[in-house]
């Protein structure tokens, strides 16, 4: 068949490597003049620094397979993620743990002791819970809600913690131990050579043909047996009932002789100082030793309608719009929509990567059995 796939990130790619190895021919098309959508990496012409274009991505997963998946692609070096937060005054170790506590009480407890000092500092008072404030009060108490839950948030989603569910805090998030890996999968890794020859490599095969600066144009779906669209659930259909909320990120580049921060991310905890985090790139890639560095302070805001949309808002009012597209889509005949745009989830690389797996088998499934590939395939 001839396969129409909108996007060359990696949803494009994996559904598309998929059906050339099975023999379908693969058109995917992306409007943007590199491959490898958000995990777009390039070496920095100046430093030799690989730069995560559109914000960091460390590559993480507990799916065998799909550890298995990239690092055909690719060689992989070990890379744990080791946030810090500079917040009233001093830098601590992220994500809050034993660590955090005790230098931000001044106190040498011990797990046992942190937790039932932390329990005497969570506010008993609130029974049930109604925002995301009341939740982080109640599970670990105003000093360190203020210091490290509430600035961050409120530059983050643009609002109020108050205006915000408390389903996003579904459990206590400190840890009683010093553990500070970010992640908590067994696979952790960074490609060697950044994202793009890997995606590069998945999009490498005599089956797909990869044209790039091209927008997808309705005419171009005559063409195709099927139509694969990771682009913007809504864009697809010309925003016509309205635009689902995103916010977006500017990225402050700037670059510094030696080495800025000494990590690789640093997030910002207090309100006045108005971007969330800065990240340093050349830590994302520790086997490298540049002389140069370049950083992006960075900053998150509403999305507009020339903005990239990163992280979709899904509150109660887009998830409404939202039911409204899905509708839309699932009437619509030939056309599977797919990734983190095409679905309107925020998903991490792994999940992206078994899902696009997971899409193209069941296209291959439905083809032999002559039945009809759905709108969403999960
Ligand atoms: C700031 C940030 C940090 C992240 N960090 C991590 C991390 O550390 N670890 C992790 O696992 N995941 C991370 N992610 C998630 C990761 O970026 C996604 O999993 C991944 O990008 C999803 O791939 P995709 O192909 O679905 O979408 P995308 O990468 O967005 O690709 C979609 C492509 O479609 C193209 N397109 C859209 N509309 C059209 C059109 N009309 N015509 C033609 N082309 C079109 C776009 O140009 C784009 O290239 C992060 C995401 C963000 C926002």
């Amino acid at each position: 068949m001839e396969i129409l796939l909108v996007g060359a990130g990696l949803s494009g790619a994996v559904i598309g490597r998929r059906l050339a190895e099975a023999g379908h021919r693969c058109r995917i098309i992306d409007a943007r003049d590199h491959v490898g959508g958000n995990c777009f990496t390039e070496r920095d012409a100046d430093t030799g620094v690989m730069v995560h274009v559109y914000g960091p991505h460390i590559f993480h997963t507990d799916d065998a397979e799909v550890w298995e998946y990239v690092n055909g692609f690719s060689d992989f070096m070990p890379f744990q993620n080791r946030v810090k937060s500079t917040t009233q005054g001093a830098v601590y170790s992220l994500p809050v743990n034993l660590l955090t506590i005790n230098q931000f009480f001044g106190k040498t407890m011990r797990p046992d002791e942190a937790r039932a000092f932390i329990a005497a500092q969570a506010d008993t008072s609130i029974a049930d819970p109604q925002n995301f404030e009341e939740q982080a009060l109640r599970l670990v108490g105003p000093a360190l809600y203020e210091a490290f839950f509430k600035g961050y948030t409120e530059k983050q989603w643009g609002c109020s913690p108050t205006e915000l569910p408390a389903s996003i805090l579904k459990r206590l998030p400190l840890r009683f131990n010093y553990d500070d890996n970010y992640f908590f999968h067994r696979f952790q890794g960074m490609p060697t050579d950044g994202y793009t020859p890997m995606i590069a490599a998945i999009l490498d095969h005599p089956n797909i043909t990869v044209e790039l600066g091209t927008a997808y144009a309705p005419d171009m779906a005559g063409a195709a047996d099927h139509v694969f669209w990771s682009g913007p659930l809504d864009g697809f259909f010309g925003y016509d009932l309205g635009r689902l909320g995103y916010r977006t990120l500017d990225f402050e580049r700037f670059t510094h002789d030696g080495d800025y921060q000494g990590c690789a991310v640093m997030n910002y905890g207090d309100r006045d100082v108005p971007w969330t985090r800065i990240t340093e790139h050349k830590h994302f890639s520790p086997w490298e030793s540049p002389p140069g560095s370049v950083c992006y302070r960075e900053y998150s805001r509403a999305c507009g309608p020339d903005d990239i949309p990163y992280y979709p808002i899904r509150l109660v009012e887009e998830k409404a719009l939202l039911g409204d597209y899905v509708a839309r889509a699932e009437k619509t005949r030939g056309v599977t929509f797919v990734g983190r745009l095409g679905t309107y989830r925020y998903l991490d690389m792994d999940v992206t990567i078994r899902e696009a797996l997971d899409t193209a088998d069941l296209f291959l499934d439905r083809a032999a059995g002559g039945g009809d590939m759905p709108a969403f395939a999960r």
